[in-house]
């Protein structure tokens, strides 16, 4: 039976990868992880009764503990917190694969001592591939790991590359919906409430990834993603809007033929995928109609208007730890409009004021990708006033 441990449970991912589990019941979850929430953890232990659980936060992890003695369970599993029990989650020996379901930044060390103990990655966490995949890649390559994507425009392009070599590629074709705000002006977007940038017209994920999405940031990431985990220029990958969300991604090889990958949007296939690969496991549900589909458009994007996109392209061009900065600066940023204490459009003026003010380190160390992301973090609250 296959083993793994799930690092961020309790999200959008998370709770994605353990219906995949329930439905097969042929894989064993060892680890799970998650910031705080202990109520739909306790579920987790008790369904699938792992061996160690991390809550990142301390208090939390407390109130777990003391909440185990509820479950009706043969073993209670340990019980860790903090980064050090986020890396134990990660390490942990009887798992052969960890999924980085989490959020941000925070994955970049447990992913690296994955790796480092031969853990395949079944890779949803894009942000650790944008700012350490001149890290990740050659440490995987070197520990004999396999970096799997969950991300669903990754995967399809993983699904039609399947057998072909990459010197092959001519071009990538990443598709992307546009987001609530397709074909809308800077000024229609002057006055977005963070109600209007939570509703995504095709997926349904994270509140983070859902602002990504609007401000076209997340395909920013996702093109640095996707030259990492490809081996392609950021010039040899061309956003295509496709709005209905029904091509998840093409390939166009060396003789003009194009190979794309459809369905409908439901991350359950590509975390499958990632999960069983070679194998294609049958998920219930609908499936795609051509009757009732008709037609599949396509645009192209709006730079000017999404500077989301136009900023990464930027930042990723520019490599080093530029990637951090426009990173770390979306995060932040992301998470003061969620909290309401900055407007729509701040997001992606607060990523390119830190990006003109801090100076590039080529080839960051881990160290100073940490440091950088603290740093921009610091320069935020003080040009902000925070
Ligand atoms: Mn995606």
């Amino acid at each position: 039976m296959k083993k793994i441990s799930i690092l961020g449970s309790t999200g959008s991912i998370g709770t994605q990868t353990l219906d995949i589990v329930r439905i097969n019941k042929d894989i064993k979850v060892v680890g799970l992880s998650a910031n705080s929430n202990v109520d739909l953890l306790l579920k987790q232990i008790e369904e699938f009764e792992p061996e160690l659980v991390c809550v990142f936060r301390e208090d939390k992890a407390c109130e777990l503990k003391e909440r185990l003695g509820s479950l009706k369970i043969g073993k209670y599993p340990e019980v860790v917190s903090g980064m050090e029990g986020l890396i134990s989650c990660a390490v942990i020996p009887s798992a052969e694969m960890v999924v980085t379901a989490f959020v941000g930044m925070i994955g970049i060390r447990p992913t690296i001592e994955a790796i480092k103990s031969g853990k395949d990655i079944a890779l949803a966490n894009k942000e650790t591939l944008v700012t350490a995949g001149h890290i990740i890649m050659p440490l995987a390559k070197e520990n004999n790991v396999r970096i799997l994507p969950v991300d669903s425009e990754h995967s399809a392009i993983f699904q039609c590359l399947n057998g072909e070599s990459v010197n092959k590629i001519e071009k990538i074709l990443l598709t992307a919906s546009g987001g609530p705000f397709r074909g809308k002006t800077l000024a229609d977007l002057k006055n977005v409430t963070l109600a209007d940038a939570l509703k995504h017209p095709n997926w349904s994920m994270g509140k983070k990834i859902t602002i990504d999405s609007s401000t076209m940031v997340n395909k920013g990431l996702e093109v640095m993603e996707a030259g990492w985990l490809f081996g392609v220029e950021l010039d040899d990958i061309q956003v295509v809007i496709q709005p209905k969300s029904i091509i998840h991604s093409m390939v166009q090889f060396k003789d003009g033929c194009v190979m794309a990958q459809l369905g409908l949007p439901d991350m359950r296939a590509p975390i499958s995928y990632a999960l069983y690969y070679p194998e294609r496991r049958y998920i219930d549900g609908r499936s795609l109609d051509f009757w009732d589909l008709k037609s599949i458009e396509f645009d192209r994007p709006d730079p000017d208007t999404f500077k989301g996109l136009s900023l990464a392209l930027r930042a990723g061009k520019e490599g080093g730890s530029m990637p951090t900065v426009f990173n770390a600066a979306n995060e932040k940023a992301v998470s003061l409009f969620l909290n309401e204490k900055i407007g729509y459009l701040t997001i992606t003026e607060i990523i390119e004021e830190m990006m003109d003010k801090i100076p590039v380190i080529k080839n960051p160390s881990l160290d100073e990708i940490l440091e950088t992301e603290k740093e921009v973090y610091a320069k935020i609250d003080e040009s902000r006033g925070f």
